[in-house]
């Protein structure tokens, strides 16, 4: 199919003709860019005309750390996101159990997430079981954090996970218990997600729903492509079989209109050098599935006060926060993915965590130097001067979510103190650095809109009228680069999308306004008009 978009202002994010007013798109790829008189020259009968209408037109966006499947499984569950006082998380809970007791399926839960505790007005702890067993009775009942690293249960829900004779001292389980020794309800990191134990695995044609929605909804954003970290996230140790079979299926019958590049997670050694051996790196399914990278953890989160620090928290000096592996394990798993050829992508929150991955990636590098392969750790938040100085010495990229600004402004200070807050989050250091720095949501963090991302990037809005160390900020054009061909690079793939650019996929995105024109607060009013994914229209408003 021939198609020429034209009458547009056109930002290539290619040097050569950084801005054009048409191109010119054959069987999917940019044949030609330039000027609407030379692009209408190559019209044929068969060829169809685009009229942009004199609006905005750049490369499609890539997000470079998400979660589809996660993000479709909270959909179905209770959204408690928008509350602001505890009270109402708890009245949402009540009603919730009320419903599964009249109308609910036997056996069914109260499966609630995204709450955030820092935003409550009346009381910021987080519901204990007791208190949950108030709201919901004998209705199981399951409460996930916006991070996903503590989720509270009722009793009924603990007594199902066989968690109720846990003794303190005694368990292995990442637990918090009360004054009498009886289970408090909280479980933390990898045990917060203990619930999905008992959830069915879903089957192919149900991951394929979720595959096809999910990228639907990327192509409304105006996304082309997405970094999503999906296997073993909704039965963990049983699910890759089949979510692997539903992209296959989904890449290859025309499904998906947003490319995946899949972060697989797989967390032990054992089973990461079966996947490798199965699926090694770059599995294609179609041109809009591959096996991009492989995900690990390396701690918890800022919130929960679960990111490991180098020092201790400046609000909670009893806070350790929480390693998911051990050095060892961590060197190991870091060196299975880079001698099977994938480069890691590791969870960091805190410079400790950097630390000890920084460590394994470089010990890695040492045994089996691989200059080209790119290892890169995801969030980047709290970190030294002097580490994000060793990420751009071992060329590790950054994948960051500049809309974190938004929740993680109001608490970094008291979390860290002044000192490390004014060096981390500091896009402004690693684009000057050359880092390759993607840009991200970590959605259902939070939602994979790129518009707020790329807000939040330039402006770092406080929320309070103000900036947060608004010389860590960068320039829109540079946001722009994060979220496009910085993506596609993170992803191995630039040289075939990220810019519009002869010879590439036409990935484009028509906006409303034209970003690089606009002042700061009006980013937020854009609107997305057109998505197209290899010349194809995948979205239009
Ligand atoms: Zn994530």
């Amino acid at each position: 199919m021939d198609r020429i978009f034209y009458n547009g202002v056109i930002k290539t994010v290619d040097d050569a003709y950084p801005v054009v007013s048409a191109v010119c798109v054959k069987n999917g790829i940019i044949m030609h860019v330039g000027s609407d008189e030379e692009m209408l020259k190559f019209r044929s009968e068969r060829t169809e005309l685009v009229d942009l209408k004199g609006n905005f037109m750049m490369p499609g966006f890539i997000d470079s750390h998400m979660h589809m499947v996660g993000t479709y499984y909270t959909r179905m569950q209770l959204d408690l996101g928008p509350c602001r006082t505890k009270r109402e998380v708890l009245d949402l809970l009540a009603a919730e159990a009320d419903r599964i007791r009249r109308e609910g399926k036997p056996g069914e839960w109260v499966m609630a997430a995204n709450f955030n505790q820092d935003y409550w007005e009346d009381d910021k702890n987080i519901p204990n079981r007791l208190e949950l067993d108030e709201a919901c009775g004998d209705v199981p009942c399951y409460m996930q954090r916006c991070c996903g690293h503590t989720a509270s249960h009722n009793t009924k829900a603990l007594t199902i996970m066989g968690l109720m004779d846990e003794k303190e001292g005694q368990t292995e389980h990442n637990m918090k218990f009360l004054a009498d020794g009886t289970p408090q309800g909280q479980l933390f990191e990898g045990d917060a997600g203990l619930v999905m134990d008992f959830a069915e695995v879903p089957s192919v044609e149900e991951f394929t729903e979720c595959i096809r929605v999910e990228t639907a909804n990327c192509a409304k954003l105006g996304l082309v492509g997405i970094h999503s970290d999906d296997l073993n996230m909704t039965a963990p140790g049983r699910d890759v079989e089949n979510l692997m079979a539903a992209f296959k299926f989904a890449g290859e019958n025309g499904l998906m209109s947003c490319k995946v590049y899949e972060q697989c997670r797989i967390e032990d050694a054992e089973g990461l050098k079966a996947f490798i051996e199965k699926y090694p790196k770059g599995t294609a399914y179609g041109t809009r599935f591959v096996t991009s990278c492989i995900k690990q953890m390396g701690d918890g989160s800022l919130g929960a006060h679960s990111a490991v620090l180098r020092g201790s928290y400046a609000n909670d000096p009893e806070a350790k926060g929480v390693r998911i592996h051990t050095d060892e394990e961590m060197n190991e798993l870091i060196r299975i993915a880079h001698d099977g050829g994938y480069p890691a992508a590791v969870h960091c929150i805190g410079d400790g965590a950097v630390e000890q991955v920084l460590n394994a990636m470089e010990l890695a590098q040492y045994e089996n130097p691989k200059p080209d392969i790119r290892h890169g750790i995801v969030h980047c938040q709290i970190m030294g001067t002097d580490q994000v100085k060793r990420m751009q010495r071992n060329n590790v990229m950054a994948y960051v979510q500049p809309v974190f600004c938004r929740a993680d402004a109001g608490i970094v200070d008291d979390c860290v103190g002044p000192e490390l807050a004014k060096q981390s989050y500091d896009w402004r250091l690693m684009v000057d650095l050359g880092i390759h720095a993607s840009g991200g949501s970590d959605c259902p963090v939070e939602p994979c809109d790129p518009i707020p991302n790329i807000y939040y990037a330039v402006t770092r809005d406080n929320g309070k009228g103000g900036s947060w160390y608004p010389e860590n900020a960068v320039t829109m054009e540079e946001a722009i680069r994060m979220f496009t061909i910085e993506g596609a690079y993170a992803g191995y793939a630039e040289a075939t999308r990220g810019s519009i650019t002869v010879g590439k996929y036409a990935d484009f995105v028509v906006l409303s306004q034209d970003l690089t024109k606009i002042a700061p607060q009006d980013i937020l009013k854009t609107k997305v008009l057109m998505t197209v994914l290899e010349g194809e229209t995948v979205y239009q408003a």
